[in-house]
């Protein structure tokens, strides 16, 4: 039997069971093998690397594992410089899009408060999430591993456990996308870009006493909605200043 060496960094070791996080082991493999299938049947999805080195030279996930070979396997580097080594994607997994998988609750609203386009219909079934997230280049945005498993999926994120807060920290921290986010300047119910209207244009479908303490209004023309800064918004942005915390 052949057998080569893998070692999982980051938070690749969160898919792996105790015994083999942040540590060498050996795992035996039969025939012509890829990298991407044994990376898989580790219980790691292959949308969560972004770097594969065999005996320290970067390949891609069609490589076949050949006997005694050393794979180290990365997820995206925040500081590293690896300018000189071949990613495996051509940043897609820096995509500021997203489509989101039925049942990530709070996350969506909050990311569109964040300013970020996700897409969310949750009439969609696992295949035409996969579709559309191909199509449109957006990342799938999931608790299942089995979806991101799926051989059609380029681009995907696994939601971690925990609160709304800590998982979209970690979804725009592995994305590196701090900094760049227009915050409040998508609707929170359709994801349609919000417009700046004047108070007078919607005077008329404002309740008076919103009208009394805001001169501040954006309109979604995609769900007919309209916003400003009333107490529901401070609870939001509440929340937000709690995602963008250092
Ligand atoms: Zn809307």
């Amino acid at each position: 039997m052949q057998a080569a060496t893998f070692r999982f960094y980051e938070e690749l070791n969160d898919f792996l069971p105790l015994e083999r996080r942040k540590a060498e082991f050996r795992c035996g493999f039969k025939g012509r093998e890829s990298v991407k299938d044994r990376i898989e049947a580790l219980g790691v999805p292959h949308t969560e690397v972004d770097l594969i080195l065999v005996n320290g030279v970067s390949v891609d996930f069609g490589y076949i594992l050949q006997d005694r070979d050393r794979v180290s396997v990365y997820p995206v580097f925040e500081s590293l410089d690896i300018h000189d080594v071949t990613h495996l994607r051509d940043l897609p997994l820096r995509e500021t899009r997203f489509i989101a998988d039925v049942n990530i609750g709070d996350i969506v609203k909050y990311m569109r408060a964040l300013g970020l386009d996700v897409y969310c219909n949750p009439t969609l079934s696992p295949r035409e999430i996969i579709r559309i997230s191909r199509e449109e280049k957006r990342t799938i945005l999931t608790k299942s591993r089995k979806l991101l498993k799926h051989r059609d999926v380029i681009r995907g994120i696994f939601i971690r456990p925990g609160t709304t807060v800590e998982q979209i920290r970690g979804i725009i921290d592995f994305l590196s996308l701090r900094g760049g986010m227009a915050l409040f300047s998508r609707c929170l119910a359709c994801n349609s870009s919000l417009v700046r209207v004047t108070k007078e244009s919607v005077f008329d479908r404002v309740p008076p006493k919103a009208r009394a303490f805001h001169e501040d209004y954006s309109y979604c023309s995609g769900c007919d909605r309209i916003y400003w800064q009333g107490s529901h918004f401070a609870r939001i942005q509440k929340v937000v200043d709690e995602i963008l915390a250092q």
